[in-house]
């Protein structure tokens, strides 16, 4: 009797542990999904991408070639660098009649357009001139322009001044209005790539441009996406904190990185339009995350221009998902404020 419960017991104990020996070899060879990461430069940055599992024959030259041609178009279409770009054909067009634009442009038109309503025109993209005067666009000298430079270009700005036309085409009231679409483009550049992967059949992939991001699905590890926001030091990259997100758009705007220093004064390349000087406040970095990132990156710039208070009651009247970091201007000291739609991405240690 005894010896058959032994033997019952020994008969398990085996099967126990070829089981264990089956899950040990299962483990060991079985792969973790395809993961291709790619690097390039476009729109005047780096941008990077993560596809994971692409669908079958998908490979890392269609990838690259997939966000390359995306990448192109949108700089063809809206760089003020280009002289022959649209929106530099219509910055010369010095006309009351209609010009017409390319659906992509138009969709930029129209967000840029949108926030500035919302933001009280915070943002706008007719700051163009300003920001080339400040130092920051084609061919500029890093000098501050004089008052009265300032106060001829303030004449010719407005983004009331542009109206869109329901068949795909722009106006310009004033014919010296010039547009500059850089505060949106980068985010919509995401969101033009993360498309095409979309529709190559790629279902999780993070895209970075120019540390505007937008990621779907869900890592090699199977888990949301971690996304860094950088803190607002000039010189050092060392990370704030973390996000995590399984679908969406994080962009970031901030006066430490493309900036200089003139007198002792901090002149950012974000320029606030009622005084069309470079912002001048304590609010260092603004993050939005947003299913477009075209809108996150958007509101980012606008948020920043409009400073801590006023930036913190707009993102809680939109119900933003925000993270605002306010730099303390006699210490340096850094601090943090979130809206709650932002505090559930905050990634746990
Ligand atoms: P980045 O992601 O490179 O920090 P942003 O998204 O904040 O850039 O956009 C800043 C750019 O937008 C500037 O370089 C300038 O070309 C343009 N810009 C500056 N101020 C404004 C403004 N108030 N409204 C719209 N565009 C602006
Ligand atoms: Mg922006």
């Amino acid at each position: 009797m005894t010896e058959r419960i032994m033997n019952h017991r020994r008969q398990w104990l085996s099967l126990l542990f070829l089981l264990l020996l089956g899950l040990l070899f299962s483990a060991c060879g079985s792969k973790g999904p395809e993961v291709i990461r790619i690097r390039g430069e476009a729109l005047g940055t780096f941008y990077t991408l993560t596809v994971v599992a692409p669908p079958e024959g998908v490979t890392e030259e269609r990838i690259r070639e997939l966000a390359d041609t995306a990448l192109d178009r949108i700089n063809t279409l809206m760089s003020t660098y280009k002289e022959d770009s649209e929106l530099s054909r219509f910055n010369r067009h010095a006309e009351p009649s209609p010009f017409s634009l390319s659906p992509e442009s138009y969709e930029v038109f129209s967000i840029a357009l949108a926030i500035s309503e919302e933001s009280g025109g915070a943002l706008d993209i007719t700051v163009g001139p300003l920001v080339n005067a400040w130092g920051f666009g084609p061919g500029s000298r890093r000098e501050p322009p004089d008052e009265e430079e300032i106060r001829q270009l303030l004449l010719h700005q407005g983004y009331e001044k542009l109206r869109l036309l329901e068949e795909g085409s722009i106006v310009k009231e004033d014919p010296l209005l010039y547009c500059d679409l850089s505060a949106v483009a980068k985010g919509y550049a995401v969101d033009v790539v993360a498309r095409a992967l979309e529709d190559a059949g790629i279902s999780r992939y993070m895209v970075d441009v120019g540390g505007e991001m937008r990621v779907a699905g869900r890592n090699a590890r199977k888990e949301p996406w971690g996304l860094g926001i950088e803190k607002p030091l000039t010189g050092v990259r060392e990370l704030e904190m973390a996000v995590q997100l399984e679908e969406g758009s994080l962009a970031t705007s901030g006066d430490y990185r493309n900036m200089y220093i003139h007198e002792g004064k901090r002149i950012s390349h974000t320029i606030d339009p009622a005084t069309g000087h470079p912002v001048q406040h304590d609010l260092a970095s603004v993050s939005v995350i947003h299913p477009s990132c075209a809108w996150a990156d958007g509101y980012a710039t606008a948020l920043l221009v409009l400073g801590p208070e006023k930036a913190l009651a707009l993102a809680q009247e939109k119900k933003l998902a925000v993270m605002l970091i306010i730099r303390d201007e006699d210490t340096g000291a850094l601090s943090r404020v979130t809206t709650p739609q932002f505090d559930t991405c905050i990634r746990k240690p």
